[in-house]
């Protein structure tokens, strides 16, 4: 007999899979699964094409979750669950004033990168809808320049100075592109990928428990280099109320630390224990009327030193 071989395992039920259905190590090429929906830790995922993988993360209050599946040029498929959930994130209105909100984030040095990085510019836009705490266009845009501008300037409340000077930037403007979400069977996943990184704002109904704010983000999975190629966060502004002035709120979550969050994600952080390292930026809970995301922790800065800082131009921190 000649011809390929139909892999064992390979007959896929109709609808949605789960994890067991394809399992790590399986070709999704051979399998025939390619754009095929995966359910995982309640959220959901399309299969991507062979050389690319994709993170979904929804961040909610108390914590987060994420679904990443990624595809090798092989066509073989792996899978990497998070469910941070459990943190109990307190309200925290003093981490808002400056006083506060420095010893903890300055001292607690724990990282987590995800092994991916820009390695060409990172062009992003901003959607051309409703932005969250009812900013305009030109107030959104501000925040969102001024968090990358944060990122790249490693902005601490800590003394810490640095540059992360290997993360090139440009604002592309106003798109009337959306983030790719859609929402199917009540929970948003990502949608295709339109070439188009986009920040906005709107709807990510999930039945009885909305995420705060969510993102997708795809990157190139080839060989040993890992190439993030889009990365898209939506505001859930039908469900949440958002503020700028966090120091002055009741049930609402501050906008500059979300972002901070999500565009750490976005330049390839991972997250840290919330239990542990609560004022970090990227534990993954965001308490509501707090600040402390705003600014980047120790740990943070160190994560981002070891993606973008390669070169003899970096004084990094120790
Ligand atoms: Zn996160």
């Amino acid at each position: 007999m000649s011809g390929p071989a139909v892999a064992a395992g390979c007959q896929l039920p109709a609808g949605d899979l789960t994890i067991g259905d394809l399992p790590e190590g399986a070709s999704a090429v051979d399998c025939d699964a390619i754009g095929r929906d995966v359910r995982a830790g309640g959220l959901e995922l399309e299969i991507p094409e062979p050389g690319m993988r994709v993170m979904l993360e929804h961040v909610y209050p108390s914590g987060a979750v994420i679904l990443e599946i990624a595809v090798d040029e092989e066509g073989i498929v792996s899978y990497e669950t998070e469910s941070m959930l459990d943190g109990a994130v307190e309200e925290d209105e003093a981490s808002v004033s400056a006083s506060a909100s420095g010893p903890s984030e300055c001292r607690q040095d724990n990282w987590n990168i995800r092994n991916e990085r820009h390695n060409n510019r990172w062009t992003w836009y901003i959607g051309d809808g409703s932005y969250p705490a009812a900013l305009g266009y030109s107030a959104f845009r501000q925040i969102a320049q001024q968090t990358i501008g944060r990122i790249k300037s490693a902005h601490n409340d800590c003394g810490f100075s640095d540059k992360i000077s290997q993360l090139q930037t440009t604002f592309g403007g106003k798109t009337s592109y959306e983030s790719d979400f859609k929402i199917e069977n009540g929970v948003s996943k990502c949608a295709s990928r339109d070439g188009r990184s986009t920040l906005d704002a709107g709807n990510l109904d999930k039945s009885g428990n909305p995420p705060l704010a969510a993102e997708c983000t795809w990157t190139t999975n080839s060989g040993s280099r890992r190439d993030i190629v889009e990365s898209d966060v939506r505001f859930n502004i039908r469900d949440f109320d958002f503020t700028t002035t966090p120091w002055n709120c009741s049930g609402k979550w501050d906008v500059r630390s979300v972002l901070m969050h999500e565009f750490g994600h976005s330049v390839g952080l991972g997250h840290v224990s919330e239990s542990r390292y609560p004022r970090m930026t990227m534990s993954p809970g965001i308490a509501k009327c707090s600040g402390s995301a705003r600014t980047l922790g120790k740990g943070d800065i160190h994560g981002l030193q070891l993606l973008y800082c390669l070169n003899q131009n970096c004084h990094r921190i120790s």
